[in-house]
């Protein structure tokens, strides 16, 4: 490991409001803890900062010493590009405050706020912008990689409600950037990950929404998978912009509402919010029920952030995980065909595949409109392998790939950033797509070095 003059740490350590921990500190262990267990790096420091300034001394201090950094917002990244080895942490993982404007429907949120944090304090005034699925995650990593989830094909992906953002650069600048200040750093923020400096506060336009909501879950049997996922297709086809619905195919968690003999046998599950007037999307949502025979259903009105938590107990920090993910333009029946094969053989309890519905407002700004440039993209599909212990990994990981690979000739292009994993260094130019090029400009002026390149890494041109 290595080792950091200790005069040059003593100097680090005044006037950092944070805390600064070493390898030899009681809350070192837990603070290199990330959400993936698979991930097990020792950096030589972590710097856990209170306030930007903290991030601003953090920085200068990693630069000039010639130490290699990591930026950690809520440590969710399946990559774990959160944690380096040997080198330094900036950890904003306490910097969670979020404060509202309700009248100008603005909300700002720290760099190292989690969705939660960001959901409760917007939906206390009957707020909401579109983030993603389990609370936990942090609103840095998913913002800068474009970001989705129930409310995006109502209002966009999460990068599409950015109004501005504070930004510490590889200079040790603080600056603003946003359609009029800084706007080639504003452009490439909204999906091009953590590759241009660190972000401290994030301004979100703010839309009314809820707080009840109609959201949950219908659930079929796995022999009427095929069929399901058919109607399904057609259905999210036609379904109005207001209606989100998300297929899972996994084996079914000993929930409530469904029969003991259901819990541990493969299940088709709809997971539905509808974000407008539930006595419409009552209505809206009646065909679900009719694609075959459920085996359970648990939908009904609920706040908008108890549905945003509905998943947090299948998505608990501490497990071993890997993904591979593609995009769709379409679901092709020979698709299908290769997704209940592989549901057939999920190798652990935990593993499923889901297929999130994008579409509607996410396919409305041009491919080059942010740094985000799957615009095409209906849905997007995740295998998410999940698991407990470490004797499982290669036969998990295993699985994983071979799905991936047969379902490849469905995909389209482009590989959505934030659920690359770390092996997937082939797929990051397509992750960026046809931005590639325009985003390592802007590299090259604001980190010609590539100071922040741990991360899905965009090469200054
Ligand atoms: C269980 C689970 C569910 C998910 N569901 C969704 C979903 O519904 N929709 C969706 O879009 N995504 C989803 N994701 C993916 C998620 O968007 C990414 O994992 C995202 O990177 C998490 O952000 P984070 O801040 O927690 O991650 P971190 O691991 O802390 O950071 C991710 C990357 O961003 C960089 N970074 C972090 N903070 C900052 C900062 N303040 N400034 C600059 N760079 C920074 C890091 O260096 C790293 O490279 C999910 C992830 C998990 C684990």
């Amino acid at each position: 490991m290595t080792s950091i003059d200790k005069t040059k740490l003593d100097a680090l350590r005044r006037g950092f409001q944070g805390t600064i921990l070493l390898p030899s500190d009681d809350e070192y262990e837990e603070a290199r803890k990330i959400w993936n267990a698979m991930v097990d790096k020792r950096p030589a420091v972590i710097a856990r900062c209170a306030d930007t300034q903290d991030v601003v001394k953090a920085l200068t201090f990693g630069r000039d010493n010639g130490i290699r950094l990591a930026v950690r917002g809520a440590g969710h990244h399946i990559a774990g590009n959160s944690l380096c080895n040997d080198g330094l942490v900036i950890d904003l993982s306490q910097m969670r405050a979020v404060k509202v404007d309700a009248a100008a429907k603005r909300a700002i949120a720290e760099g190292g706020a989690t969705l939660a944090d960001l959901d409760a304090a917007t939906q206390a005034h009957g707020l909401a912008t579109p983030v993603g699925i389990n609370s936990t995650t942090g609103v840095a990593g998913l913002t800068l990689g474009g970001g989705f989830g129930w409310l995006s094909r109502k209002y966009g992906m999460t990068v599409d409600n950015l109004e501005s953002a504070e930004v510490v650069t590889a200079k040790g600048d603080v600056v603003r950037a946003s359609a009029s200040e800084n706007p080639d750093l504003f452009w490439a923020l909204r999906g091009g990950s953590g590759n241009f400096g660190i972000v401290t506060r994030f301004e979100y336009r703010l839309h009314a929404v809820g707080p009840d909501l109609l959201s949950g879950l219908i659930v079929y049997p796995f022999a009427q998978a095929k069929s399901v996922l058919q109607q399904y297709r057609q259905f999210i086809a036609n379904a109005p912009n207001e209606l989100s619905v998300w297929t899972v195919l996994r084996k079914a968690p000993p929930l409530p509402f469904l029969p003991a003999e259901v819990h541990g046998k493969e299940v088709v599950v709809l997971a539905i919010l509808y974000a407008g007037d539930p006595a419409n999307g009552e209505k809206l949502i009646a065909p679900l029920r009719t694609f075959g025979t459920p085996v359970g259903e648990h939908v009904g009105v609920q706040p908008y952030v108890d549905w945003q938590q509905a998943f947090d107990p299948l998505l608990t920090p501490g497990a071993r995980n890997y993904w591979k993910s593609h995009n769709f333009t379409k679901i092709e029946d020979g698709l299908l065909d290769i997704v209940v094969r592989y549901v057939g053989t999920l190798p652990s309890d935990e593993c499923e595949i889901f297929f999130g519905a994008l579409g509607g407002m996410t396919k409305k700004p041009a491919s080059d409109a942010t740094a985000y440039a799957h615009r095409d993209a209906e849905f997007v599909m995740n295998v998410h392998g999940r698991w407990q212990s470490a004797a499982d990994d290669a036969r998990c990981m295993q699985w994983c790939r071979e799905y991936f690979d047969a379902s490849a000739e469905y995909a389209s292009a482009g590989a959505y950033v934030n659920f690359l994993t770390e092996d997937e260094t082939d797929r990051v130019r397509n992750a960026y797509g046809a931005n590639y090029d325009r985003l390592a400009q802007v590299k090259r002026k604001y980190d010609p070095q590539n100071l922040f390149r741990v991360n899905m890494n965009i090469e200054p041109a």
